[in-house]
């Protein structure tokens, strides 16, 4: 198999910052919130869903959207109004959680006191949320609580918030706890929020899945909805140079796999399967966070046919290139590699199935991708000047000043002036000073974390990646006041 030059593709920038040791620009960094030392790494593990593929926003989630809504009215018997629906790309943001007996979406930190409450497209009060909230909400509450963890859920996010906000403006319904009572040409008939949130979580089942609608709408039209970054081969060569293995493990499926995978590393003049030669095995169907604990049995795929076939253990043993594996578990692919679990680092984009879950079951280092990342950096700078005002007033209120409620009102017109410059929900890592339920898992679970896995490309494979200094609050050096004497 022939393989591409792909120098022409790399913008002229990115050559000269490789050659040289100029800092990488603050977009493209990697970020370390653990120690690790790429030169122990003997094999790079790929996503591909919002890792080496990644979606163009908003014209995905848009797309994902419209499919939803659709399926609702024609075939789960929602109202045609629910056609009309428009998606702001202004309003949702990843890592809220669902409360499906009040029908709000939630943001919180990371003992699950809410930081954020939305009902349909309305921001509740403090107040409101206290009446409503007295105590802390769980995640593991799952009868309760959906978190929509993945870009995937961003759609998701917004047909419930849109569809909530489109029945609460309907007339001759009434509001109930948890949900409506609504009268039609069949008489009344009640809608929990529970009820609204299954429909749509089917949908959502049922277009990437079932009929998968949404994937041959966008295989349809790729250059619409997926990003072509030549940075990526760059990476893959440097991996491939540099002595040491690499995989893909993804939980779509062969059928699908290929066509993305073909798209983003082949070109016109490619084999068929050339992209699979940067890769020492590809696993699809990886059934992930399952594919961490127990795991699904191992199967192959015969490209042609796309039927699966079991695996036996004299196949595994000898392992030869160009084969595509269908489920498996961690341990298995870890022998088939060669390496030991540490050897191995693994980047995704979902911090549960991804990171969380491969931290807790296995010793593989982990590599988040977080596409926000640019974005929310970007603000974070514009930004700071409300950040400090805030950061200011807070150290106000830890005093026994008379104007604590003045100050009170400054601080929530700041978070809010704060929280409002990222989305109409706010910031993905927080709200104010305070981290989100995601900021704190991605800061306890993930090794490392970046904007585009194609950020691999721009490090030396020998790169050690340090933390910042970690301070416990009772360690912050404060100003020395003196004693009159
Ligand atoms: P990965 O990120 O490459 O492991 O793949 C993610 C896969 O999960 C893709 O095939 C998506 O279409 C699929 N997916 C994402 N969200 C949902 C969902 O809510 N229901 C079913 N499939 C999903
Ligand atoms: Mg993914």
């Amino acid at each position: 198999m022939s393989q591409r030059n792909d120098k022409d593709d790399v913008p002229e920038f990115i050559l000269e910052n490789a050659r040289s040791s100029e800092p990488v620009p603050q977009t493209d960094r990697i970020y370390a919130n653990k120690v690790l030392n790429l030169g122990n790494i003997k094999c790079f593990g790929f996503d591909m869903d919002y890792t080496l593929c990644e979606y163009i926003s908003p014209e995905y989630d848009e797309l994902a959207f419209r499919v939803a809504k659709t399926h609702l009215v024609k075939m789960v018997g929602y109202p045609e109004g629910i056609l009309n629906l428009e998606y702001n790309p202004g309003f949702p943001v990843r890592g809220l959680w669902f409360d499906k007996e009040l029908g709000n979406l939630v943001k919180v930190d990371e003992l699950g006191q809410i930081l954020v409450c939305i009902h349909g497209f309305r921001k509740l009060e403090r107040a409101e949320i206290r009446a409503k909230y007295p105590h802390e909400i769980q995640r593991n509450d799952k009868d309760r609580i959906f978190i929509m963890n993945t870009l995937f859920n961003l759609a998701e996010t917004h047909l419930l918030a849109s569809i909530i906000d489109f029945i609460d403006s309907e007339e001759n319904i009434v509001h109930t706890e948890n949900g409506w009572i609504l009268s039609g040409g069949k008489g009344k008939k009640t809608l929990t929020f529970k009820a609204l949130f299954q429909d749509c979580r089917e949908t959502i089942d049922y277009v990437h899945m079932d009929s998968m609608e949404l994937k041959k709408l966008t295989v349809a039209d790729l250059p619409r909805y997926v990003k072509k970054n030549s940075c990526l081969l760059r990476m893959l060569r440097n991996i491939k140079d540099g002595g040491k293995k690499s995989f893909l493990l993804t939980n779509s499926d062969w059928w699908y796999t290929q066509i993305i995978m073909k798209y983003l590393l082949n070109d016109e003049n490619s084999d068929e399967d050339e992209w699979m030669s940067w890769f020492d095995l590809v696993i699809v169907d990886g059934q992930k966070p399952r594919f961490f604990s127990s795991g699904t049995p191992l199967l192959r795929v015969d490209k042609k046919t796309l039927e699966k076939i079991p695996v036996d253990s004299v196949a595994l043993d000898s392992n030869p290139g160009g084969l595509v594996y269908s489920g498996g578990d961690h341990t298995t692919f870890t022998n088939m590699l060669g390496v030991l679990e540490p050897e191995i680092i693994y980047c995704g984009d979902h911090l549960y199935a991804d990171v969380v879950k491969c931290r807790k079951e296995c010793d593989w280092r982990t590599l988040l991708v977080v596409p926000e990342l640019v974005y929310e950096g970007t603000v974070i700078q514009n930004e700071r000047n409300i950040l400090k005002e805030l950061h200011h007033l807070e150290s106000i209120l830890k005093e026994d000043v008379p104007e604590l409620e003045d100050v009170r009102i400054k601080v929530s017109d700041c978070i809010q002036r704060f929280d409002t410059a990222f989305s109409e929900s706010g910031s993905l890592f927080r709200s104010g000073s305070r981290l989100t339920y995601f900021g704190f898992q991605m800061l306890a679970w993930a090794d490392l974390y970046t904007g585009s896995v194609a950020n691999l490309g721009r490090y030396s494979l020998n790169q050690r990646f340090v933390p910042p200094p970690l301070v416990l609050p009772h360690e912050i050096i404060e100003p020395v006041h003196h004693i009159p004497s």
